[in-house]
């Protein structure tokens, strides 16, 4: 029978406290999670600027987005699951690979002027 292989630091290390890596390891979230807040806080300002001045104006009206849904990334950063939803004007039914879906399908957000993702208007 082969002899598994142990790594055993034991004897070579003092054994680590717990409570000093519970400490390290709440300390290190803490920090890690400060600076998690400052870049989602700076990547907000960013998408608030882009609203503010509408830079993607084209493209998002390409979209049929909403300046809200195009910039805050309300649109993007949703689930990961496919969802089918019906467009709420139409009946037809779409499909998303997210669990955020549409309200209205393309076609009769286009009719409307509306979003397509909440159905607020255009501009
Ligand atoms: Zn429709
Ligand atoms: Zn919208």
């Amino acid at each position: 029978m082969k002899t598994p292989i142990i790594v055993n630091l034991a004897g070579i290390h003092k054994e680590p406290d717990p409570e000093q890596l519970k400490e390290n390891a709440i300390q290190e979230h803490a920090k890690h999670e400060a600076e998690m807040h400052e870049h989602y806080i700076s990547v907000r300002r960013e998408q608030l600027s882009m609203y503010d001045n509408d830079v993607e104006k084209k493209n998002r009206r390409a979209e049929q987005l909403c300046r809200y849904c195009y910039y805050t990334g309300k649109y993007a950063m949703a689930g990961q699951a496919f969802t089918d939803a019906l467009c709420v004007d139409c009946g037809k039914q779409m499909t998303f690979a997210t669990t955020s879906t549409d309200w209205l399908c393309p076609d009769c957000a286009k009719k409307r002027n509306l979003c397509k993702h909440c159905g607020a208007e255009m501009d």
